[in-house]
């Protein structure tokens, strides 16, 4: 079978290797869609402190079960997540689940760019396979786990009642944040982003408003005008610029939350004012990964209709053809989310 591997940087490119068979407790799934991840884009540009395993956003269906495995059998349509913490060590213990430092040492193999991939004993155990609604199209169980990161995120910084969220960068993690934030019942959510296309699908999405983060004082106007002066209760920052994080923290309110959500520019400092956040009070809080309970809300959200979000997937592109699929991912003017596709696809 083939998968797409780094192949040193900048190079994605289609292997071929024996199609992975399921261990005692283990699962094989072959792929419907895996979508291309921002921090798939920072692998491959060698920014990302992490292993080099590919796509970790992937749906598609049962193809084996091994001995011992319930609740799942072939043919399953199912979203699969890549890590799974382990439950038992301190950092568990105190909730923060997905800074277990065994956290990230799970993963399926070889990744999620693949036309069949392995589900390790672990990720079964702990209910990493999420049966798909039928109400569930690929393109939105492909946007599960990203969704479940901006959920974690909430449920990490608190959303107050009547919330006002300024979103800043509304990539596809952005974009889901905004709607979900929405969905939770802020009153005002806007959002900042260069890409007109970007900016349009927001829009669509119902956010209050976007805007061009180039024009600083129409952001800054925009924020004063939707919250009498005070500034939001919680600013996001869904990119990795470290001015980005500055701005956010000059937009929020006195006791607000800068939420730290997309995957900084490795070696990055935060360049605020240290003494306005403490007079203000604002929190400044990371938010990094998510976990099943999560995912498994947005899959009810997105069951119900509360939230939509199959639109975001603006092109599919054939396993064959991974390398334009990054290509496109990295292209914000063209693409919003980019999903490849498998075998299970049809
Ligand atoms: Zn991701
Ligand atoms: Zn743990």
């Amino acid at each position: 079978m083939r998968y797409g591997r780094l192949a040193g940087p900048g190079t994605v490119v289609l292997e071929e290797r024996p199609e992975p068979s399921p261990g005692d407790g283990e699962v094989t799934v072959s792929l419907a869609a895996c979508g291309v991840c921002g921090t798939d884009l920072e692998k491959l540009r060698g920014n990302y402190r992490t292993a080099g395993v590919l796509g970790h956003e992937p749906v598609g269906r049962v193809a084996r079960v091994g001995t011992g495995v319930t609740g799942v059998a072939v043919g399953d349509r199912v979203f699969v997540h890549h890590h799974v913490p382990c439950y038992s060590c301190e950092v568990c213990a105190r909730g923060d689940y997905t800074f277990c430092p065994n956290y990230s040492k799970t993963n399926i193999d070889p990744g999620g760019f693949a036309e069949t991939f392995r589900v390790p004993r672990e990720n079964v155990e702990r209910h990493a396979i999420l049966k798909l609604d039928p109400k569930v199209d690929w393109d939105a169980g492909a946007l599960l786990e990203p969704a479940g990161c901006a959920l974690t995120a909430i449920h990490r910084v608190g959303l107050p009642d009547r919330a006002t969220v300024l979103v800043l960068g509304l990539g596809p993690v952005g974009l889901l944040y905004a709607r979900l934030a929405r969905a939770l019942g802020a009153t005002w959510v806007g959002g900042t982003e260069i890409s007109a296309l970007r900016r349009a699908a927001a829009e669509r999405g119902g956010i209050d408003l976007t805007l061009d983060p180039r024009d600083e004082a129409a952001v800054r106007a925009a924020v004063e005008g939707a919250t009498h002066g005070r500034g939001v209760d919680l600013a996001v920052v869904a990119t990795g610029h470290p001015s980005v994080a500055r701005a956010a923290t000059e937009l929020v309110r006195r006791g607000g939350t800068v939420n730290l959500f997309g995957l900084p520019e490795a070696g990055s400092r935060l360049d605020a004012d240290l003494q306005d956040l403490y007079l203000r009070g604002v929190r400044v809080v990371p938010s990094y990964a998510t976990t099943e309970p999560e995912i498994a809300e947005v899959h009810r959200l997105v069951v119900s209709g509360a939230l939509s979000i199959s639109d975001l997937v603006t092109h599919r592109v054939p396993l064959e053809r991974i390398a334009d699929a990054f290509r496109l991912a990295g292209r914000p003017e063209e693409a919003v989310k980019v999903t490849v596709t498998g075998p299970a696809a049809g």
